[in-house]
């Protein structure tokens, strides 16, 4: 994700200042206003409760381990084909559907495209309301917010930007294969998300604008379906993590933004806070430009945030059990 717009005054590799952040972030919001959001969403009447498989933070702390020492998973890397292979095993096994969907995308700003893939993974019903639960397995190429200069144009291991939400899912897909979901679920798994120029919006959240773009087209899995709304992924790992109400999200689909939080709470899952954070412009953000209601679980006041810190280590199994407790609570409980 981008903390979004230009950041002339400290050069591209400044880490960012809390004001100017803000700053922009607000300018942010106000050009997706200008958009014209669709800002209603419908909120689906609460069911019966179904037996739902307990997810174990353990397991998805095992996962986000997994992929960090896969190195770098940046688009083309030999890291991300691998965990690209190991999602689409992991729905081999758990007897899903998976399709990937492949595009090209250049590594940063005039770079050479190169091939990158998203994955869909479907369980449950085919018809009937669904569910879309989505985070991004790329990694940024670049750690351009390390505190050490002469480090800022390696990659980074990405254990919280980039494994932490695909470790829900990946854990997901292995609760899937037991218990079959009541509801349609559909898993996206964005390619090419943190590619872009620091501070430039544009180069960010290619996979998810693609899937978007081509989503009424033939071979495209998300083709004539409708969910209840999207529930995107990011930065969901930190030890400590404190996850407000994004805000994008919460501007342009604030009835699902609150069923989707008010679960949290229902669940007692203290790492969710019922107030309003930033707006971080992700992969959420094609969704809401589509009409699709969407929010963004993000804990973005995470310093380790594009720097070869953000090691598994800063992540906890505690974290991402809440996390999954509630994305698994959305599945079994519609
Ligand atoms: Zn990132």
């Amino acid at each position: 994700m981008s903390s979004s717009g230009p950041l002339s005054a400290g050069g591209p590799n400044a880490p960012p200042a809390g004001g100017r952040l803000r700053a922009l972030r607000r300018a942010w919001r106000r050009t997706l206003l200008g958009a014209g959001l669709a800002t209603a969403v419908a909120a689906p009447a609460a069911s019966a409760p179904a037996a739902a498989p307990v997810f174990s933070g353990q397991r998805a702390y095992q996962l986000l381990e997994e992929q960090c020492a896969l190195g770098p998973r940046t688009p083309g890397s030999r890291g991300n084909r691998a965990l690209r292979a190991r999602i689409l095993a992991a729905a081999a096994a758990a007897r899903l559907r998976a399709v990937p969907v492949c595009f090209e995308a250049p590594l940063g700003p005039g770079g050479s495209p190169l091939e990158a893939c998203n994955v869909v993974v479907s369980a449950g019903p085919t018809a009937g309301p669904r569910l879309w639960l989505g985070a991004h397995f790329d990694t940024r190429p670049w750690a351009d917010l390390d505190p050490a200069p002469a480090r800022r144009g390696e990659p980074i291991a990405g254990a919280n930007d980039g494994a932490s939400g695909t470790a829900v899912l990946l854990h997901l897909i292995e609760l899937f294969g037991g218990s079959p979901p009541p509801q349609g679920v559909d898993l996206l798994f964005f390619d090419a998300e943190d590619s872009g120029a620091a501070h430039d919006a544009s180069g960010f959240c290619l996979g998810s604008r693609h899937l978007v773009a081509t989503r009424n087209e033939f071979g495209n899995p998300l083709a004539g379906l409708v969910p209840r709304g999207l529930v995107l992924l990011d930065l969901v790992g930190e030890t400590g993590a404190r996850i407000p109400q994004e805000g994008y999200s919460l501007a342009h689909a604030p009835a699902w933004t609150r069923l989707v939080f008010d679960r949290a709470a229902d669940l007692g899952l203290g790492v969710f806070e019922p107030v309003p954070g930033p707006a971080v412009y992700d992969d959420h953000v094609p969704f809401l430009l589509a009409g699709i209601p969407a929010v963004n679980l993000i804990d973005f006041e995470y310093p380790q945030w594009h720097t070869l810190a953000d090691t598994p280590d800063r992540c906890s199994p505690a974290t991402l059990e809440q996390v999954g407790r509630l994305v698994t609570d959305l599945v079994y409980r519609p």
